[in-house]
């Protein structure tokens, strides 16, 4: 599967990965006591019940950062995202205001510019950001909640649709994988994740019978999974298993499914 992802996609992750953020780059805010019971708290995404805070300061280096790792990568993408980056708050409150929204689940960061902007390359931009602080994000938060107990379709972290799956070679058990937090947690072993239905139907691709791509007619929606026991015993990492299974993705989306992977950058041409 390696040799049918691009090079310089590959390098462009590798590039995301080397950005590093301080120790303190991300705090959260806990729940005052009695303001939320245990269990209204075990049923909802973690983002919503202790609220993640990042500085301003870190949120536009690190955006700077990000924005500078795709302009290399992608040298098609500079006007635009000079365009972008000339737009962004610079009055302090403006930038506090601009990072906490970026936070907010299903805010319109967009919108909130007021300018007509490449609505692609800021997608791309924003959502490689809000990763890096989301992946800190969730090993702060990851203790406080046992994601084998979670059983849910959406990310226990962000509420986000998952991208992956993976049957645990012991005894076949379904876990979900969240692109955005890095997070795994545990599902029932079939049905579609998205809709609920009990749909189970799925493709593979001759040669890499590791990997299934489940889709659901009643949603469209599709996740690609990967059997543990077919892969030969090597240590599986969702993050790079998510990423070279790109032309899955592609078969799946030509058939009429979709799933949101998150900002990935379209390849060149
Ligand atoms: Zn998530
Ligand atoms: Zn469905």
């Amino acid at each position: 599967m390696k040799n049918y992802v691009n090079a310089p996609l590959l390098d462009f992750y590798m590039d995301l990965n080397k950005i590093s953020l301080s120790e303190d780059a991300v705090s959260f805010v806990k729940p005052a006591c009695g303001v939320i019971n245990l269990e209204q708290e075990q049923a909802v995404p973690m983002i919503k019940v202790y609220p993640p805070r990042v500085k301003a300061v870190d949120f536009f280096e690190v955006l700077q950062q990000v924005s500078g790792v795709i302009k290399k990568n992608r040298p098609d993408m500079i006007n635009e995202l000079a365009k972008i980056e000339a737009a962004l708050p610079v009055e302090a409150t403006d930038r506090e205001m601009f990072a906490a929204q970026a936070f907010i689940p299903d805010s319109n960061l967009l919108t909130s510019l007021k300018q007509d902007l490449p609505r692609d390359t800021f997608g791309l931009l924003m959502n490689h950001t809000v990763k890096l602080f989301m992946v800190r994000y969730a090993k702060k938060v990851e203790n406080l909640r046992n994601f084998d107990q979670w059983l849910q379709g959406q990310c226990p972290v962000c509420g986000g649709r998952p991208s992956f799956a993976l049957l645990d070679k012991e005894d076949g058990k379904r876990y979900l994988y969240c692109g955005l937090c890095e997070v795994r947690w545990r599902f029932q072993r079939l049905g579609c994740p998205f809709c609920l239905s009990n749909e189970s139907q799925f493709f593979t691709l001759e040669g890499t019978e590791k990997y299934r791509v489940y889709f659901c007619d009643q949603c469209h929606g599709y996740i690609k999974t990967i059997d543990e026991r077919k892969a030969g015993g090597a240590n599986i990492d969702l993050f790079w298993e998510d990423i070279n299974t790109l032309p899955l993705d592609i078969m799946a989306i030509n058939e009429g499914y979709y799933n949101r992977p998150v900002g990935q950058p379209a390849t060149n041409n």
